[in-house]
């Protein structure tokens, strides 16, 4: 079973996200584990504070290491045998791709550290994590919703947790193209149809159209999935 820490100064915002569709089946399934470590549980000060202005001065507040630290140590001292993963949700990490989901939803055990405010003191990136991921090149509050976008993409790539595995072979970014469209009933609305092909009930015909199909909408919206990628160290 995959285990995911989460370290969140706010855990409600996970409660819908978890318990909902897919990855609460891939609990129920026993595919997937969560535990959600609140970090004001974890500070040593008085008011619960996770922040602090900073140094040299400017705008905003820091996430203090102090915490971050003691949380993370106590998830790794908890699951030592499984040697989890520290990954830091960050603008400025890997984009998050097919590949970077497929590749950690091989990894049986992660801790996910949202920031907040301007970020996480930079001693907790030198000293405690072994990887950073962006979702995009946007900025957004906090890294609970960027932790929930890489739970979804990586918990339906566990094997046994979608029911068809067809669905996931098929699917845009495998390889390098985009999924062909789908239709279904009715066969005919407003005046549109569905193409003949498809109600054909020729397979070999059916699978060519689509190769087609999902060649040319790559080359038509996603011209860069066709280069040549680089290697990735
Ligand atoms: N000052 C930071 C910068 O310019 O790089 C941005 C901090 S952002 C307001 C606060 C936190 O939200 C970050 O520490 C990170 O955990 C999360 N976050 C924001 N945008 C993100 C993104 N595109 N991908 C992953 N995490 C993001």
């Amino acid at each position: 079973m995959t285990r995911i820490d989460l370290v969140t100064i706010f855990p409600g915002m996970f409660d819908a996200v978890l318990n909902e569709s897919i990855v609460k089946r891939a609990q129920a399934k026993g595919k997937v584990e969560f535990k959600i470590h609140n970090l004001r549980d974890y500070t040593f000060d008085k008011h619960k504070k996770v922040d602090d202005r900073p140094f040299g001065g400017g705008a905003g507040m820091v996430m203090c290491p102090q915490p971050i630290f003691n949380c993370v140590e106590y998830i790794k001292s908890r699951l030592r045998s499984m040697k989890p993963r520290v990954i830091l949700l960050c603008p400025q990490g890997e984009k998050l791709t097919q590949a970077v989901a497929k590749r950690l939803s091989k990894i049986k055990s992660l801790i996910l550290i949202c920031g907040h405010y301007e970020g996480v003191d930079e001693r907790v990136r030198e000293e405690l994590v072994d990887e950073e991921v962006s979702i995009g090149d946007y900025i957004l509050t906090g890294g609970e919703l960027p932790a929930m976008v890489l739970i979804d993409a990586i918990v339906r790539l566990i094997p046994g947790v979608l029911g068809d595995k067809n669905s996931l072979k098929f699917e845009s970014f495998e390889g390098n193209l985009l999924e062909h469209p789908h239709y279904t009933r009715p066969a005919e609305f407003r005046n549109m149809d569905v193409p003949k092909v498809l109600l054909s009930g020729d397979h070999n015909k059916i699978e060519a159209w689509r190769k087609k199909e999902s060649a040319t909408r790559t080359k038509e919206r996603r011209p860069d999935l066709l280069k040549p990628k680089l290697r990735r160290k």
